[in-house]
């Protein structure tokens, strides 16, 4: 627990995402870096994989909360085919996009990345992307254009997909895992985070979008165990935070120090590869 908050007892937060890649991938920690991984990824490695890592699919929904797994866990059970793992864990406070992914790809807790309010300039410290690169890595960031992913880790040497729609997106992301040219893919969504701003988190609009991030998975999780068969691969479904109905206005919102905006579930998978 890297967090001294009542609101995440028991659990890790969203910072254990770089070091557990990094661990399965066999690349060095970003320097500001927890060690303390996802020992439950590890161990499921262990058991089916046995051995390093080469490809990482990563799938950022933006503001899933793990209320909606359990309100609407027959959908989510959809997933079960391309992530049947996951993990309750954490955000970051205050649990807002652009400090919630400066955490999870640096490792660090705000105070420590030094993004402590919701800005979208670039991230100057390391990040999990540096030390991949520096490790010869190739990553790509596919992502809805002027996002918070997709403006604060620019500056390095990866390929920057900004693209007008989410559904441009996946398409974009599947293309790259048929052309094979990259080991890191992260592809953000942020359908379900607008609507969630406009009505509730529980609006029939929201719960469409919902619905369509686990569709935009399951169609990205067939591309990845498709066209990256024979490499031993990792797929996260990670989000940032989650979200609440505000007294003053009634629509959804998120940044506070509660169980609905702080609280995600993570699910993920690694499959060997053929003739490993
Ligand atoms: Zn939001």
């Amino acid at each position: 627990m890297t967090e001294d908050n009542p609101v995440c007892f028991g659990m890790k937060n969203i910072t254990s995402i770089t070091p557990t890649i990094c661990s399965l991938m066999d690349v060095p920690l970003p320097s500001i870096s927890t060690e303390d991984v996802i020992d439950d990824i590890l161990f499921i490695n262990k058991k089916k994989s046995k051995n390093v890592i080469t490809k990482c699919l990563l799938y950022a929904p933006d503001g899933i909360g793990y209320f909606l797994t359990i309100r609407y866990k027959d959908q989510f059970k959809k997933m079960a085919a391309i992530a049947p793992y996951s993990i309750r864990l954490c955000s970051v406070y205050p649990p807002k996009t652009p400090i919630c992914f400066a955490s999870m790809f640096t490792g660090a807790l705000p105070k420590i990345h030094g993004r402590e309010r919701s800005e979208r300039t670039v991230l100057k410290c390391e990040t999990i992307f540096d030390t991949f690169i520096k490790a010869g890595k190739k990553i790509a960031i596919v992502a809805v254009r002027s996002s918070s992913i997709d403006l604060i880790f620019r500056e390095r040497k990866l390929d920057y997909f900004s693209e007008e729609t989410d559904e441009k997106v996946t398409s974009r992301a599947v293309e790259l895992l048929k052309q094979d040219q990259h080991d890191l893919i992260i592809v953000y969504h942020q359908e379900y985070d607008d609507l969630l701003h406009e009505t509730t988190p529980v609006s029939p609009r929201a719960i469409i979008a919902m619905n369509n991030h686990i569709e935009s998975f399951i169609e990205l999780g067939n591309a990845f165990n498709k066209f990256w068969k024979k490499y031993n691969r990792l797929i996260l479904f990670t989000p940032d935070h989650g979200a609440h109905i505000s007294r003053e206005d009634g629509r959804g919102t998120h940044g506070n120090n509660i169980p609905e905006d702080m609280v995600i579930r993570h699910y993920y998978n690694v499959e060997k590869g053929e003739n490993k």
